[in-house]
């Protein structure tokens, strides 16, 4: 592996000189000496674009990506702009003037939403997969540390420094044999003082003389922490440096000599994000390209393994991953184990934990930041996360606009820009985010660019100065920076301030020149308009919702009075549900007016109070999940007149032929897949609970903000249309597998009693409904008879599916007796419970009285009249595995040592909560119902594209569902009588019904949309004057250069030539 790894490094750095651009072709046609790098070659598997072509690619091209198995199958490739998109994000790595540390490598990849930026940033990720990054450089003043060297060489107090600096190693020979042991023994002969004259004239060379003896027998990451403490033991040596090494940048280099460097990129991902990128991972790159030949997984064919590439945090290695995406709380893994994967893929919960026990550890021990003694600084270094023991090759945060949006002092980003990487990317479709149309759009869209480039670590307008001019010109003589005014980000905003903010707001043509150059290098950006994709369309639905009633009438009453005042309308507005108490102070704001205006103004107002209500709300949830519902219904009929779903076997894009000609309409027959989606979480759980009605519970998945087990299990079911779990041995109910180890059943179980005293257990499937309070004289009525109201709304016969809280002790019941009942495993027979133990199970209900945890599903009671349904009164209930208590009395089998299995389930509906849409692959999505209008065009955007992206093989219909309050005729009729001061008209307000196709702004008419496009500064046809001096014409100039043809004599790209030219010197 290592050979290997070095072997390729030195490939890589030699070709990225001599030549940077290889043909596929050539790639395949490469004779190599390195078996392993030729066969690693030879899993590049496509030569080709998916336009046909072959493009000049970096070496060693992109292997392992969109070559598994079924990507081979289904002739998945690269789009041409995604591969224009990494021939210009391998120039932001590599083009920089400077290859040496600390200096700018890397940007941001702002290709529109939907334009596959996860498979592009994989294809980068795979392109450089073994290269390290670049050592700090040495600032050592050598003539000193050899000075000191000199000194310590005869001194045997010395010995204690040297035995501290090979302590990894000690460590290490101590968990293993004797031989290990005689090894270090050895060595401490060797190179402990006092020294005899000619032995370790340098310090260097004891150095040296450690690897060469250990080397290939001690592990490389102890040979890596040795080599730190050397470094530390150096600064030690060379007191002159001391001062310099306490300043930022001093510190700065330090710090990162001191990580240990590696070639893992680090991808740090929105929670809601985790699933998608395993599963991105899992389906289009092949991991075995990059696993150790040596390390052999049983199971695996030919040896090959998929071991060791990935590590995605609370799931593990992702060949051993189960899908759905199980989520566990798990600590992170040392920076060792670490270091030692391709990918390791981290959700932004885990920084703000990690944040949270770093702040905690801050107050324990005081500011670490302040402490100057190296011993102190060291300590804390080894002491923090993981993810800052490392000096990672390349960091990468996806959404990474929320970097932008945070102030720099915000904790999550604090963190993120403390991580050490050699070259560091954000992933985002909206990198600034803000309403285009805004005066404030341009200055905050600035700001945020400018907290991108400090994670980015720009040279001007970032926090640290370039540590690659670090050099005898930075720091005196004296071991003091001749300029630290870089070092302050206050200096860097202000220079971005003056240099950019201001004057691009002042439309000063510098201003622009500046912005258009930084942006021009770290932004690598993508526009829909440069793929075709099918349009989404845009539809409107209006509901009318049907004021109740009783409520028009009472407020026309109240308005009718003679004498209206406050202490009439209040009590009348509290009965229609209007909360008095918080609405307060708007209520005598705006009625005292009202009434003075009286007529159809005091009915107005009166009425839009109700529409605040909960009761009003209820309507309009309950016509919103109506209307959707109908209309899944009719798609899906629909879909079945025209033969039913047909699924695409790969969700992977399809081939190069089809790729412009994707025809829908009759045609499309893709599943209905629809996503519910709000901003307003109470509303989307509301409407959710109504399609509950509609539908049933496997149909339909969730998407809340909560922990990332759920999320991705929900996600996993809505995708892949299967869950995972465990079906009770005991009342054969199942139970979801979300992470967590199953210990124990959770379906709930009812504990009942008869008419004639005898209590038994059943499943709530058994209630066939609650007894109302119309049967009372029933004579063989046991229990309370139950209020329908409490079960809020929902029909007495649903009481064993509505939510156990509606659920009260001694309602009355009646029950399904029947065994074996249709919907239920047939209960095992009174010897199988004794055998598992019953009899000591009814030892302790006599004991308890039956008010204890215990019963047990036993045989149900049969009747001599031969009944199947009876009257049954309610205990009480808990879940199955409570009352089969393992360790009270039961030993029969349990679901903990149930085997997990995978079932198929339907399920084409997302409640999607708007906070976790940003970034979602949702392009098998056919319907997006929007519960509220988006009119931020920004945002529509971002939302169309969840299913509007590369991958979707048909048009996505998005349709905001918007209600309308209806009174009667009648009523609206009075309210007109009314005579009346104001004519202010309570209905329907103008709504937006039209949406441009390019920009997402919203219109009131089609016509006005049509005026609008013909001039839509996003509209490639479009004869729009553009105002140079608004963000988005800057953004409309960046252009990746596309990917170069092969055979192409002279690249059109300026940069590439510039790139060439050097290579050739
Ligand atoms: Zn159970
Ligand atoms: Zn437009």
């Amino acid at each position: 592996m290592e050979t290997s790894h070095q072997l390729h490094q030195a490939l890589t750095t030699l070709t990225a000189h001599y030549f940077p651009y290889l043909t596929l072709h050539d790639l395949h046609s490469f004779r190599l000496a390195s078996k392993s790098i030729y066969n690693s070659l030879q899993y590049t598997e496509y030569t080709k674009s998916r336009d046909g072509n072959d493009y000049l690619v970096p070496f060693p091209g992109f292997p392992g990506i969109l070559s598994t198995r079924n990507d081979i199958h289904s002739g998945a490739g690269l789009f041409c702009h995604q591969l224009a998109s990494l021939h210009a994000m391998h120039l932001a790595e590599n083009a920089s003037a400077n290859l040496a540390f600390g200096s700018l490598r890397g940007g941001i990849l702002g290709d529109a939403p939907g334009l596959g930026k996860t498979i592009t940033m994989l294809a980068l990720i795979c392109s450089t997969a073994g290269l390290k990054p670049v050592d700090p450089p040495e600032f050592y003043d050598l003539a000193s540390i050899n000075q000191h060297w000199q000194l310590m060489r005869g001194n045997v107090v010395f010995r204690e420094e040297i035995l501290k600096a090979l302590r990894p190693i000690r460590d290490w020979a101590a968990q293993q044999d004797s031989n290990a042991a005689r090894l270090y023994r050895e060595l401490c002969r060797e190179v402990c003082p006092p020294y005899v004259e000619g032995r370790f004239p340098t310090l260097q060379s004891f150095e040296w003389h450690v690897y060469s003896k250990m080397r290939g027998i001690v592990p490389q990451y102890r040979l890596d922490l040795f080599r730190r403490n050397v470094v530390r033991f150096k600064a030690g040596l060379d007191k002159r440096n001391r001062q310099f090494l306490r300043s930022t940048m001093g510190k700065r280099i330090l710090l990162e000599r001191n990580l240990i460097p590696c070639s893992t990129t680090l991808v740090i991902v929105p929670d809601a994000l985790l699933e998608h990128w395993a599963e991105q991972i899992r389906r289009h790159v092949n991991l075995e390209v990059f696993a150790d030949p040596s390390s052999f997984h049983r199971g695996d064919n030919n040896g090959k393994s998929s071991h060791g590439v990935v590590y995605i945090d609370g799931v593990g290695d992702l060949s051993t991953a189960r899908f759905p995406l199980n989520h566990m709380q798990m600590p992170l893994p040392s920076a060792f184990q670490l270091m030692g994967y391709v990918f390791v893929i981290v959700p932004f919960s885990r920084i703000k934990e990690r944040n949270q026990n770093k702040k905690r550890r801050r107050d324990d021990d005081g500011d670490y930041t302040s402490e100057i003694t190296f011993d102190g600084y060291f300590k804390n270094a080894m002491l923090q996360s993981s993810l800052l023991q490392l000096r990672w090759f390349r960091i990468v945060v996806d959404e990474g606009h929320e970097l932008g949006e945070n102030e720099a002092e915000n904790d999550v980003t604090k963190f993120i820009n403390e991580i050490a990487a050699e070259r560091r990317w954000v992933l985002s479709g909206t990198p600034t985010t803000g309403d285009e149309d805004s005066t404030e759009f341009n200055s905050q869209c600035l700001d945020q660019l400018q907290r991108l480039l400090i994670f980015l670590r720009h040279e001007m307008y970032g926090i640290l100065p370039p540590l690659s001019s670090v050099d005898s010109n930075t720091y005196n003589s004296k071991g003091t920076i001749k300029d630290m005014k870089h070092c302050r980000k206050k200096q860097a905003k202000s220079a971005w301030d003056n240099n950019v903010k201001t004057a691009f707001l002042n439309k000063q043509e510098s201003g622009r020149e500046e912005l258009y150059r930084v942006l021009n290098e770290v932004m690598v950006m993508h526009k829909k308009e440069d793929l075709s994709l099918p349009k989404p369309i845009f539809k409107q639905a209006d509901i009318n919702v049907h004021v109740p009633f009783d409520v028009q009438s009472k407020i026309v009453e109240a308005v009718s009075m003679d004498e209206s005042n406050m202490d009439t309308l209040l009590p009348i507005l509290s009965e229609l549900g209007v909360d008095i108490g918080t609405r307060k102070a708007e209520l005598h704001n705006l009625l005292p007016r009202a009434i003075k205006s009286g007529g159809q103004a005091l009915f107005d107002a009166m009425i839009h109070q109700y529409f605040y209500t909960d009761n009003y709300q209820k309507l309009v949830d309950e016509a919103q999940g109506n209307y959707i519902s109908d209309s899944i219904k009719k798609a899906k009929i629909n879909l079945d007149a025209r033969g039913g779903p047909v699924l695409n076997s790969t969700s992977a894009p399809i081939t190069a032929a089809t790729d412009k000609t994707i025809d829908f309409g009759c045609n499309d027959r893709r599943p209905i897949k629809a996503v519910v989606y709000s901003s307003s979480l109470l509303n989307l759980a509301d409407v959710t609970e109504y399609l509950h009605l509609s539908f049933k519970s496997e149909n339909i998945a969730e998407l809340n903000m909560g922990r990332i087990a759920n999320m991705s299990y929900e996600l996993g079911r809505f995708r892949n249309g299967k869950k995972e779990g465990k079906l009770c041995p005991i009342c054969g109910g199942w139970n979801d597998y979300i992470g967590k180890k199953l210990m124990s059943c959770y379906n709930l179980i009812m504990e009942v009693s008869d008419f004639s005293g005898r209590t038994f257990l059943v499943e709530p499937q058994r209630v066939l409904r609650a007894v109302g309070f119309d049967e009372e004289s029933n004579p063989n009525l046991v229990g309370n008879p139950v209020d329908f109201t409490r079960l809020q709304g929902e029909s007495l016969y649903k009481y064993g599916l509505v939510s156990q809280k509606h659920w009260r002790v001694g309602d009355a019941l009646k029950v399904d007796m029947r065994d074996p009942h249709p919907l239920l495993q047939k209960r095992w027979s009174r010897e199988v419970w004794k055998s598992y133990g019953s009899e000591k199970c009814v030892d302790l209900i006599e004991t308890y009285g039956g008010l204890g945890r215990d019963g047990y599903l036993g045989p149900l009671p049969v009747y001599d009249n031969g009944s199947n349904e009876v009257f049954v009164k309610l205990n009480k209930w808990q879940q199955c595995g409570k009352f089969h208590g393992r360790s009270r009395w039961y030993t029969g089998p349990t679901v903990e040592h149930t085997p997990i299995r995978t079932e198929v389930e339907d399920v084409f509906i997302l409640c999607l909560d708007a906070a976790l849409a940003h970034g979602l692959d949702l392009s098998f999505v056919t319907h997006l119902f929007l519960l509220e209008p988006i009119d931020d065009a920004a945002l529509l955007e971002q939302v169309t594209s969840r299913a509007h992206r590369l991958g979707s093989t048909g048009p996505v219909i998005v349709e905001t569902v918007n209600v309308w309050p209806e009174l009667d005729p009648k009523t609206s009729e009075k309210a007109k009588k009314l005579t009346s001061t104001s004519t202010h008209i309570s209905s329907r307000t103008t709504t937006c019904t039209a949406v441009c196709d390019h920009c997402y702004r919203s219109f009131e008419t089609i016509e006005k949309a049509q005026i609008h496009e013909k001039t839509c500064d996003r509209n490639p046809d479009s004869a729009a004057i553009i105002d140079p001096f608004h963000l988005s014409s800057i953004y409309r100039d960046i252009r990746p250069p596309p990917p170069i043809l092969a055979g192409q004599a002279h690249p059109i790209d300026r940069r590439f030539n510039g790139l060439k030219d050097r290579a050739k010197m």
